[in-house]
């Protein structure tokens, strides 16, 4: 399998390259060359052994250039630190299946892709003798997770930025508990955009980039969307295998941020596995849900909701989806691309507004009605959502009213890592599983800086060189 930029600018990388090289050198976003179909009866047998068996034989037509041994111990490395057997259990409340993704370390999706890909960067790594620095900005869920998938691991060091008092007190202890000699926390004065600035400075400063091979993590890489690939396929054979759902369509509502989640949907739909609709669920920030539902694709301010992981405009995944929607033509990408960039808006024909429409629907939830979900669903099932996944299941019970559909609702989050969106729509706090528990009973590091690029890259700057004299 080789890999190609959507930009046209880069073809024929290999998977492992593919994954070093993140984000395209001509700023498009990589992508298979082919997409393979799915064997769907062989895969369903495989998903009936484990979760990682199917994980294992949809990686093998992703990544042919890593030996199968090595494939499987990665496989089943990046699993250990679950805490359901099941990786992905299935429950079934009030007619809605809620797909639990969240049982990793951190409890948010993240986990699922950024333990493989910490395994995957470990390897690859050790294989070429090479070192990786990887830097990133996070108001939350991504850096904790980042933290999760790489700690400990050899060859590798994570500098992870976040706005100093401004994260949740959860995400805060997440990621500066974590006991490591690779690992660095930066809090820093200022907004989580003057974080991602930082990162973005430190990024264009060629040389600092290269002399220390600074890499990302963010949800751009290939092999994060391909580790999501794997749930769906697992989520469908394990729903169709009930009787009673024989013969009926099944939808995947998924709430989005950056599209990478539902992205992963997409890519199993048209690898074969009959996915009936992707629906697209989004908070006030309805920038997509109005491409999907009204052809208009117009940046607009960035709002807070209760569900911060998606309050985002620019989608970093949305443009390998038009590429599909542009008949993988990269020239007519680029173009709308740079549309996208100069006017912060595309513009879409009738015929692409159907073609969108053949295959995602969406539904907006309010932060009024992320809470009035999240109340009425615990007072009908017992069962707590987290403000992400109510904007999910908002979305199902909206469309369930009008077919015969099954939806299963992925659920991104769980609730005790945004307690206060849960104690405002039912009055209590979620109960808290006992890898969030314990984190009250260490100790929290991280390095306070000014809100000032050179202060960071000092910081970086003499953390590596230190190491570097204590290795030799
Ligand atoms: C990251 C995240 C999302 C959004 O997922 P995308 O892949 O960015 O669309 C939704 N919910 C939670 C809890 C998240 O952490």
């Amino acid at each position: 399998m080789k890999y190609k930029s959507t930009r046209g600018g880069v073809q024929g990388i290999s998977f492992k390259d593919a994954v070093m090289m993140g984000l395209a050198e001509d700023g498009g976003l990589l992508v298979p060359e082919n997409l393979p179909a799915a064997d769907i009866g062989y895969l369903h047998s495989c998903a009936c052994k484990s979760y990682e068996s199917l994980a294992f034989e949809i990686f093998k037509l992703f990544a042919d250039d890593i030996e199968e041994e090595t494939l499987w111990e990665i496989v089943k490395e990046s699993y250990t630190n679950f805490d359901s057997g099941e990786i992905v259990p299935v429950v079934h409340k009030d007619g809605i299946y809620v797909a639990e993704l969240f049982h990793g370390p951190t409890y948010a999706f993240k986990d699922i892709a950024l333990q493989f890909l910490g395994n995957l960067f470990e390897h690859i790594l050790k294989e070429r003798s090479e070192k990786m620095n990887i830097l990133g900005a996070t108001s939350g869920d991504t850096g904790s997770a980042a933290i999760y998938g790489v700690k400990g691991k050899d060859n590798i060091n994570i500098f992870i930025l976040h706005p100093s008092g401004k994260v949740s007190p959860v995400q805060e202890l997440q990621m500066t508990t974590v006991k490591s000699e690779n690992v660095f926390n930066i809090a820093v004065k200022g907004s989580f955009d003057d974080c991602q600035a930082i990162v973005k400075n430190l990024f264009s400063d060629l040389e600092f980039k290269s002399k220390y091979n600074l890499g990302a993590v963010n949800s751009i890489n290939w092999a994060r969307i391909l580790a999501q690939i794997v749930y769906y396929f697992y989520i469908y054979f394990r729903i169709c295998d009930e009787k009673s759902n024989g013969g009926k369509n099944l939808r995947f509502v998924v709430p989005t941020g950056n599209f990478g989640n539902i992205l992963a949907g997409f890519y199993a739909r048209r690898m074969g596995l009959p996915i009936d609709k992707l629906v697209l669920a989004t908070n006030e920030n309805n920038i997509l849900h109005r491409m999907i539902s009204y052809g208009d694709y117009s940046v607009k301010d960035v709002v807070q909701t209760y569900s911060p992981s998606m309050d985002i405009q620019l989608s970093s995944n949305l443009e390998r989806y038009l590429y599909y929607l542009y008949e993988e033509d990269s020239e007519t990408l680029d173009k709308k691309m740079k549309e996208l960039n100069d006017e912060k808006r595309i513009h879409f024909t009738e015929e692409e507004i159907n073609k969108i429409s053949s295959v995602f629907l969406s539904q907006e939830s309010s932060n009024e009605e992320t809470l009035s979900t999240i109340r009425n669903f615990y007072n009908s099932t017992q069962y707590i959502l987290d403000p992400h996944t109510a904007c999910g299941v908002k979305a199902a019970e909206n469309f369930m009213a009008k077919d015969n559909c099954i939806y299963v609702c992925l659920a991104t989050a769980h609730p005790a890592k945004f307690p206060d969106a849960v104690y405002k729509a039912i009055g209590k706090y979620p109960e808290r599983p006992e890898g969030i528990c314990k984190l009250n009973d260490l100790e929290k590091q991280s390095y306070v800086l000014n809100n000032n690029t050179d202060e960071v890259k000092y910081f970086i700057k003499n953390i590596l060189e230190e190491g570097d004299k204590n290795a030799g």
